[in-house]
This record gives C-alpha cells, structure tokens and sequence, in this order.
C-alpha cells in the first residue's frame, strides 16, 4: 500500500505516518516526489487495512497496489510522467528522436553523425564512451575522452546526450557528462548500479532485459524510482527467442502492456532488436504504430568501417527515409512538432 501525504503536509506529519507504520509492525520507505511525498507499507504478508493510516494528519489518501512494483504502477499515478530536457518532452503524447553511432569513435565521427540525425529531427545524441562487448578482445570504448567528445558534441549541436554507464564506479562520470543516463540490456539487474541511478540527478533509460520478463523490468525500474529517482524511461530493445532471422525480437506487444502498468514513458530500440540495417525501418514505422514514446536508432555514416554494430546502423539517407517513413503514422500534433524541429534545423 502507499500512503500519499498531502502537499501541504509538515515533516512532523510524515514523521507520525512512519512510525505508525512501524508500530504495525511493517517497513516504511519515504518516497519524495517533486510536489508530494508518499510512504511505500513494505514486507506485508497480507492485505493491509488503510483505516489507521487515513485518519492521521496530512494523510491524502491510501492506495492500494496490488503489483510488485509500486511506485512505477499506474496504481501510484494514473498521469503520464513527462520528462523534460529542455523543450524536448519525452513521455505523455510526446514523441522523442534519439539517434547516433553505437559507439564514439572520434570526434569527427560524433560530430558528422550528430549533424546528420539533428538535420532530421532527433533532439537526442547516443553514443556509447563505455561499450558493454561480448568479447573482451573488442573495442570497449573511448572511455571519459569518449564523454568529452559527447560533452562537445551537445556544445556545438544543442543535442541532449544519452551515454550508457556500465557500472556504478564509473556512473559519477557518466552523469556529470550526460543528459541521460543509459542502463544497458546486460545490466538490467545489475542493482548496485540500479540504486547508483535511483540517487543520480539526471533522468535514466533503462533498456530491458534481453530475457527479462515484463515484470522484472518493471522491478528494475522500481528500485530507481525507490531511490528517489523519477525520471524513468523504458526501452524495449528485443528479446532472445528461437528466431535467428534478427538479432533480438522486437516484442512490439510490450508497448501497450507496458502503457497499461505504468506511466513511465517507453520507447523503442529497433537498432539492437533486428541486428540488420534492412529490418529497422520497417520495426520503426510498427513501434511507432504500437504506440511508443519515441526511438532510439543507431546512425553511422561509414557502416562498413565502425567498430560496433556497422550491419545494424543505418546510413544518414536511411535515417532520413525512416524520418519520412514514420511521419505519417505520428499523431497530428507530434507529426507537426518533428517537421518544425526538422525545419528548424534546415533554416
Ligand atoms: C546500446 O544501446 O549501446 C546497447 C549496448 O544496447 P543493449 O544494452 O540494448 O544491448
Ligand atoms: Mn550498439
């Protein structure tokens, strides 16, 4: 159960609801959002009665959760979060852009690929600076000079900056230089990092498991939320299935489930889901279809010669392609903000 204080409720209230709680014998875990806080009633065995909980001070209601998760439920709030960097709005009937190479390579690189995908109207940059690579013996990354490449590359081109951070020692670097903060598929359970991102003050993109349930990526969205962070985004990036004709499996069902259980925003990685450039426009044009919030797309405007990922990236004129292609499919009002952040570029 959450017990929603008032906006208006003073430190002594919140402090009477903990040891109420306490004194019932359960566990009590404060939950500050920006305009109310709430308190989580943890380690239940069974339903609780809100009766003892409603009538004290401050108290605006007692919701009960019937999920795991809590306070990524829909049962905690029913409103779309809307996260907001800058003017680009991610979540709600928002629809976000985010597109760049697989890795960082060198600043030219970053920079030709940035200009391309901000051209087209992508107002995020990806870029991995740490890579998470099956083998040991290929390229990990540039490490911080990959941060600073990003760093300048968010300079020059005002794009926002999703960079993935591969473990908790290095997510102090990561979220001094990024604007977002990745959590990659490999680390989707990785919960010393999960409550390294719940404390960070940037907003985290948490990729899905590649053979994480729904439910256990939702629970890896909560332990952020529990640390006090709000700003979550889900991205759905394939799963490992019997198929071997893609990559991954684009489990495009996951958008609406997702939509119903909570009100995180969610996008779409159709990069890593198909492992074939010949497949992403197509899965795009679907993930917009099925709702998504937005996509996350993997660009590179020398394939051939990347050192992660080249058969998935698609070209700067593919991009441009999958820019047309998904526009009809937009709502009015997205349609029209991506043609006027495309029209600006072009002015
Ligand atoms: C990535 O987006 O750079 C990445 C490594 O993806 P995933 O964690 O989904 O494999
Ligand atoms: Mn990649």
């Amino acid at each position: 159960m959450l017990v929603v204080m008032s906006s208006y409720a003073t430190e002594e209230e919140i402090n009477q609801v903990l040891a109420a709680i306490q004194r019932h014998g359960y566990v009590a875990r404060e939950i500050r959002g920006g305009e109310r806080t709430a308190i989580g009633i943890l380690q239940n065995r069974g339903p609780i009665d809100p009766a003892p909980f409603l009538l004290l001070p401050g108290v605006k209601e007692c919701i009960p959760v019937s999920k795991p998760y809590k306070l990524v439920s829909r049962e905690f709030d029913m409103v779309d979060t809307i996260i907001q960097l800058g003017d680009v709005a991610i979540g709600g009937d928002n629809f976000v852009l985010v597109a760049g190479p697989c890795a960082v390579e060198s600043e030219t690189q970053a920079l030709t690929i940035a200009e391309a995908v901000k051209s087209q109207g992508a107002s995020i940059f990806r870029g991995g600076a740490y890579k998470p690579r099956t083998s040991p013996y290929s390229f990990q990354g540039l490490g911080e000079e990959g941060l600073k490449i990003l760093a300048k590359v968010r300079d020059e081109t005002g794009l926002y900056i999703v960079t993935e951070a591969l473990d908790h020692e290095r997510c102090d670097l990561v979220e001094e230089y990024a604007d977002i903060i990745q959590i990659g598929a490999r680390n989707m359970q990785n919960f010393s990092l999960l409550n390294r991102a719940g404390e960070a003050k940037k907003p985290v993109l948490l990729k899905r498991g590649m053979a994480a349930t729904i439910q256990e990526w939702l629970m890896a969205a909560e332990y952020i939320m529990a640390k006090g962070n709000p700003d979550v985004i889900l991205c759905e990036r394939g799963v490992r299935t019997f198929a071997d004709h893609s990559r991954n499996t684009l489990d495009l069902s996951a958008i609406p489930v997702v939509k119903k259980e909570t009100h995180l925003p969610i996008i779409v990685d159709p990069s890593h889901a198909c492992g074939r450039r010949d497949q992403v426009i197509p899965m795009s044009r679907a993930s917009v279809a099925a709702g998504a919030h937005g996509l996350m797309v993997e660009v590179h405007h020398e394939p051939e010669m990347a050192l992660s990922d080249g058969p998935q990236a698609l070209l700067p004129s593919q991009f441009t392609e999958m820019v047309e292609a998904i526009l009809p499919i937009l709502t009015d009002k997205q349609r029209a903000r991506l043609l006027e952040s495309r029209d600006q570029q072009a002015a």
